[in-house]
């Protein structure tokens, strides 16, 4: 008898659950899933619930044949109640083929990665930060959902949260379902957008939250007529929308309790101005290194690169990183470092967070392992003064598949299948856009000539 599951049985059955939401991601991120009865729980986390693999984006797996069936296995760590639909918890799940773990399972990647950082005795902490936009579609437009939310510089806004205030609410509640402390919620610097901030964890059940936070916002917002919306840079004179990735990297305690923060410097340490400790450095200085590779990771849209262009917004200022470079709190970098940790500001809204993160932990290794410098820390505005120790950021999607495409490093993190067919699919993307013939051009092309 297993007392995990005699437990996780009897909170199902407290709860009410009748439904399980079996639920696994795509390579790009998206959610995917079955609804399975509770009675099959046993089933689902031992052998796992089957699902054509050639139907699910990034897989490569063929139509027929021993490796047609893709399982998804519950994780008997990752059930969650699923507070805006009575009824159903999710369970969340990692791919299987023919019984062995699915090389090209976004979070069996992610596993993957974790397992390289756990044979040194180390585990990745993450905190990611959720920005989205609440928006509606109406009269051919898409525009903020609350049609009052209009201000210039709208950043904590006051007048407007109010307005979403039963949304975000119902989003918080749904999180603290899960025992996720939640942090802060505020109005963005866009009109109709919106951040909600957690409690930081372990970088796969980060993750994991995510994914739920994605799913109880969509049902959440859709509830209430509108869209919840995780594209980079739906306008194009307003920010985007980042999810910045908080990264700590930590060990057993000598004395074997508790754990040690190692990007925390040693007490008389020289940080060089940075806050973090020389492991910490190595690891933003591979992070950095590896930067325009891991932009097809974080930034993996066409759309991506309208946000990372710098000073794209009404304001003037889009918060996003234009250049790979690193700095003490200073937001206009890739990567700003704080005491002890560092805010990756790279990744966009549209990132699946299994295959950042896998990026992340492959490029900070490399960082180690070759004792890298992240060069002197930056306290100026990137935005208006140019430093010769920050490279630019890919300006296109296109231009990050050929780094990823150059880069041994991350694109053994992603594993042989999954880094072939992602770059397979976002170049069709990448092609398509550029094939594609825009309403912009014909405004400014038509009748010019
Ligand atoms: N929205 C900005 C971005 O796209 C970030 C704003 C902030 O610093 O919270 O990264
Ligand atoms: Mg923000
Ligand atoms: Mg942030």
């Amino acid at each position: 008898c297993d007392p995990l599951l005699s437990y996780q049985e009897h909170r199902l059955q407290t709860h009410g659950i009748h439904t399980l939401l079996a639920q696994f991601t795509d390579v790009f991120g998206v959610p995917k899933g079955k609804y399975v009865p509770v009675t099959q729980l046993r089933t689902l986390l031992h052998q796992g619930v089957g699902f054509s693999g050639a139907s699910v984006s990034g897989t490569g797996l063929p139509r027929s044949g021993p490796r047609a069936e893709l399982y998804a296995r519950g994780d008997i760590d990752g059930i969650q109640l699923m507070p805006w639909q009575p009824g159903y918890a999710r369970v969340v799940c990692s791919g299987y083929v023919a019984g062995e773990a699915f090389d090209a399972c976004p979070r069996q990647t992610l596993q993957r990665a974790e397992a390289a950082l756990a044979a040194r005795g180390w585990t990745l902490k993450t905190g990611i930060e959720p920005e989205f936009f609440l928006l509606k579609h109406q009269a051919g437009r898409w525009q903020a959902a609350d049609a009052a939310d209009q201000l210039d510089k709208p950043s904590y806004d006051l007048k407007s949260l109010p307005r979403q205030a039963d949304f975000l609410h119902a989003l918080r509640s749904a999180l603290e379902s899960w025992g996720l402390d939640v942090l802060q919620i505020d109005h963005e610097d866009a009109p109709g957008q919106y951040e909600v901030n957690f409690a930081f964890d372990q970088a796969l059940r980060s993750a994991d939250h995510l994914l739920g936070f994605k799913l109880a916002a969509h049902a959440l917002a859709e509830a209430r007529g509108m869209v919840c919306s995780w594209m980079p840079k739906p306008f194009a004179d307003q920010p985007g929308s980042g999810q910045h990735f908080h990264v700590s990297l930590w060990a057993p305690a000598p004395q074997g309790f508790g754990s040690v923060n190692l990007f925390e410097p040693a007490d008389g340490e020289d940080d060089a101005g940075t806050g973090l400790s020389a492991l910490g450095r190595q690891f933003v200085a591979g992070v950095l290194a590896h930067s325009a590779a891991l932009c097809a990771l974080a930034a993996p849209t066409v759309n991506s690169y309208k946000r990372l262009a710098a000073g794209a917004s009404r304001s003037g200022t889009s918060w996003a990183p234009a250049t790979a470079h690193h700095g003490p709190n200073n937001r206009t970098c890739t990567v700003r470092t704080l005491p002890g940790r560092f805010e990756w500001r790279l990744p966009d809204a549209s990132a699946n967070p299994y295959l950042v993160t896998a990026g992340l932990i492959a490029a900070g290794l490399d960082g180690i392992d070759r004792q890298l410098d992240p060069g002197p820390a930056c306290t100026a505005d990137l935005y208006t003064q140019p430093d010769l120790h920050a490279p630019p950021l890919p300006a296109s999607l296109g231009e990050a598949l050929a780094a990823l495409a150059q880069d041994d490093v991350v694109q053994r993190a992603l594993g042989a299948t999954l880094s072939a067919e992602f770059l397979r699919l976002k170049r069709a993307e990448w092609q398509e856009f550029q094939h594609h013939v825009s309403d912009w051009e014909r405004a400014r092309y038509a009748a010019a000539f």
